[in-house]
């Protein structure tokens, strides 16, 4: 083996943050670092894991490490920490490169080659971390749709979009009927199949343009640009309905109750959604299965 030559790794994919901090640490335990060092790779790694496009080569030669960190940003804050430090720009990327000197009794030897090959991380498997992050950012759990979250990021969106183009926007809140009856007499697994069924019956029957997300327990929201309040019921009134006639597992039928409200110039987001609270009140009041405009309450 030529030690002159430098000495790339292959690359193994960690599946979590954990894992690939821990895949770090065996790297920095297999050199020995001090744990100065060791401190500083780890809180650097976190701090950045949440960036995306973030990529670690690992490659040795003598007694040097050098660790490639690749990424869209500049990394600034363990420069002057490792022995050496420089970036190069390549494509859009921006590689620092770190080197790090090994402990003295530190040999290259095929075994230690081996263990690298199976700790060391690339690119691509961060990318891909980082969109399974994404995914449990902005969708619920159990029913794979938007969450509460998301949803009040993309409601901000399309208001400032109504208000800008002087557009419709409507707002739905549905709210299944007795739901706890659901969990009290069949558990809490066939409730949760319930929900997962009726998020996915509602999704079926919207616009690509309606964004729809869980607002939490058995409660969901609809946003429909380009509606106005009474085209809003109709699609509500259409959902309702579906569910109405849709059998269930187990569980055979539920019903909803539905609150409309619309966007009006200026209007708070705080706003919006209590007119709909406002008219699912009423339409649980009155006896459910039912959809309320929150503007038929002003009248
Ligand atoms: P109403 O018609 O007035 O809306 O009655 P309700 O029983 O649907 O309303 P309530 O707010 O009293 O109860 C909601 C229930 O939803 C209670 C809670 O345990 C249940 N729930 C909330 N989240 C989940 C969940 O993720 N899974 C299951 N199975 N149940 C949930
Ligand atoms: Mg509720
Ligand atoms: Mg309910």
């Amino acid at each position: 083996m030529n030690k002159k030559k430098e000495k790339e790794l292959v690359f193994l994919k960690p599946s979590s943050k954990h894992d690939l901090i821990n895949r770090l640490l065996q790297i920095l335990e297999l050199f020995k670092l001090d744990s100065y060092k060791r401190v500083s790779i780890i809180s650097f790694f976190s701090n950045y894991f949440d960036m995306i496009n973030v990529g670690i080569k690992i490659s040795i030669m003598d007694k040097e490490l050098y660790l490639y960190v690749e990424s869209k940003k500049d990394i600034k804050i363990i420069d002057g920490i490792f022995d050496d430090f420089e970036y190069i720009q390549k494509n859009n990327f921006i590689v620092n490169k770190y080197k790090v000197i090994l402990a003295n009794n530190f040999k290259l030897n095929k075994e230690i080659i081996d263990k690298i090959n199976k700790i060391s991380v690339t690119r691509n498997s961060l990318l891909e971390m980082n969109h399974e992050l994404k995914k449990k950012a902005y969708y619920d759990n159990l029913t794979n749709v938007f969450n509460r979250n998301k949803f009040n990021e993309l409601l901000e969106r399309e208001m400032a979009r109504a208000k800008r183009y002087k557009i419709n926007l409507s707002f739905a809140i549905f709210d299944i009927d007795h739901f706890k009856h659901v969990n009290d007499n069949f558990g809490h697994l066939v409730g949760d199949r319930v929900l997962v069924e009726f998020s996915s019956l509602i999704a079926k029957n919207i616009r690509k343009s309606d964004v729809f997300a869980r607002w939490g327990g058995e409660e969901f929201v609809l946003l429909m640009p380009e509606t106005s309040a009474l085209d809003a019921k109709k699609v509500a009134e259409k959902i309702r309905n579906i569910i109405a006639n849709n059998v269930f597992e187990i569980v055979n039928t539920i019903t909803c109750s539905i609150g409309i409200s619309e966007y009006t110039d200026n209007m708070l987001i705080s706003k919006l959604i209590t007119d709909s609270d406002d008219a699912l009140y009423f339409a649980k009041e009155n006896g459910r299965n039912q959809t309320v405009l929150s503007g038929e309450l002003e009248k």
